[in-house]
């Protein structure tokens, strides 16, 4: 049975590992959770962790390479939209965490088909399976883009949601749904938004390893426009900590904010990865700016900070530090996915 949303609820994995189902989880940040649940330091006791992940092209299992060896780790090759697929997943679940998402904007603007299908419906699909199976948890991950542009001020989470992009508002419509199975049916569902995420494993498409890649082989970067659009930038083991916070003393019905308060205009974060390579300003290639471009995103996450006791643990400094060491690190990883990859032009 579900619980009703006002029944108190005991620390979640604290009489028992978990069980848990992790969409997405060969994608960037859904690998660093699995890598997290599954590492020495997990914040949360865990007896399993299934991956449920269609290999787009922003899927790979080579991110699950540092625990693929731990026999709590079941992968699954399969689609969220897979209706029969996804109720044999579910029984037993204590979490499902859902990442599983199309995720590039650029890609949503070119064509919103698959956005729709895969973070709409396929966020319906898994929320049916979850309340037909009595899931215990639904993590939704969903981003600040679901706000819109935000020129002055933070958005709380009572702010209007204004996606703009075909994304964000694949998004928003998840989060709507998502939020919808908790009012209606009371299962319980908990839904975080948090801001621009960079680190290792992160498929080179989006901007920071699209630029260190790029910088690494002698090449320029394409910069939007004027540069002056500005993103919050937290670290993506930052983010999967937030997470753990929510599963594990959130709340049923609850939207969390998550960010870093570092906020940097497109320009500024390239001149620090230039200066991290040792590249001058030179190599900076303006190009025609993305079609309805968000000026500016900035989330007010205080009630994660005040209620659930997390902050984020890096600094801007020393989170980008380690991320271009990574990738510079690590050509074996992302020089093949970019062979392969049909990225978008700039
Ligand atoms: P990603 O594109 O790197 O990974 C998405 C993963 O989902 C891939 O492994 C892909 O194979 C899988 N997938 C896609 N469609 C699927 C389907 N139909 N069935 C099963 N698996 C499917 O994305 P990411 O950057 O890791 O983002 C993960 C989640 O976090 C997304 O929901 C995104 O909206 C959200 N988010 C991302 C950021 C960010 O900065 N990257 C910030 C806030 C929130």
């Amino acid at each position: 049975m579900n619980r009703p949303p006002s029944e108190p609820r005991s620390r979640l994995g604290a009489d028992r590992p978990l069980d848990v189902l992790v969409t997405g989880g060969a994608g960037f940040i859904g690998s660093c959770f699995t890598r997290l649940l599954l590492g020495p330091d997990s914040p949360l006791p865990v007896a399993s962790v299934t991956v449920l992940d269609a290999l787009t092209y922003a899927g790979n299992r080579e991110n699950l390479a540092p625990v693929a060896d731990d026999p709590r780790l079941v992968f699954v090759h399969g689609d969220i939209r897979d209706a029969r697929l996804v109720g044999e997943l579910m029984p037993g679940r204590d979490a499902v965490v859902h990442f599983a998402a199309e995720s590039h904007v650029d890609r949503s603007i070119a064509g919103a088909a698959e956005f729709l299908s895969t973070n709409v419906l396929g966020t319906g699909t898994l929320l049916d399976g979850a309340l037909r199976h009595s899931v215990g948890t639904f993590l939704h991950v969903s981003t600040d883009e679901v706000y819109g542009s935000v020129p002055r001020g933070s958005t709380d989470e009572e702010h209007p949601l204004r996606p703009t992009s075909p994304y964000a508002s694949s998004k928003a419509s998840s989060d709507l749904v998502a939020l919808s199975y908790q009012r209606t049916h009371g299962l319980d569902v908990r839904v975080t938004r948090c801001s621009n995420n960079y680190g290792p494993y992160q498929f080179p498409e989006k901007v920071i390893p699209l630029f260190m890649t790029r910088l690494l082989d002698g090449l320029d970067v394409p910069l939007y426009g004027d540069g002056l659009h500005v993103r919050d930038w937290l670290h993506v083991e930052d983010h999967c900590r937030a997470l753990c916070a929510v599963l594990a003393d959130g709340a049923p019905g609850e939207v969390y904010n998550i960010g870093s308060g570092t906020e940097l205009t497109n320009l500024e974060l390239t001149t620090r990865l230039l200066d991290a390579c040792g590249a001058d300003r030179n190599r900076i290639r303006q190009v025609a700016d993305r079609k309805a471009h968000d000026l500016r995103y900035s989330v007010d996450d205080s009630k994660i900070r005040a209620r659930l006791g997390w902050k984020p643990q890096r600094s801007a400094e020393e989170g980008l530090a380690a991320t271009v060491a990574w990738y510079r690190e690590n050509r074996a990883w992302w020089e093949p996915l970019k062979l392969r990859a049909q990225l978008p032009s700039r």
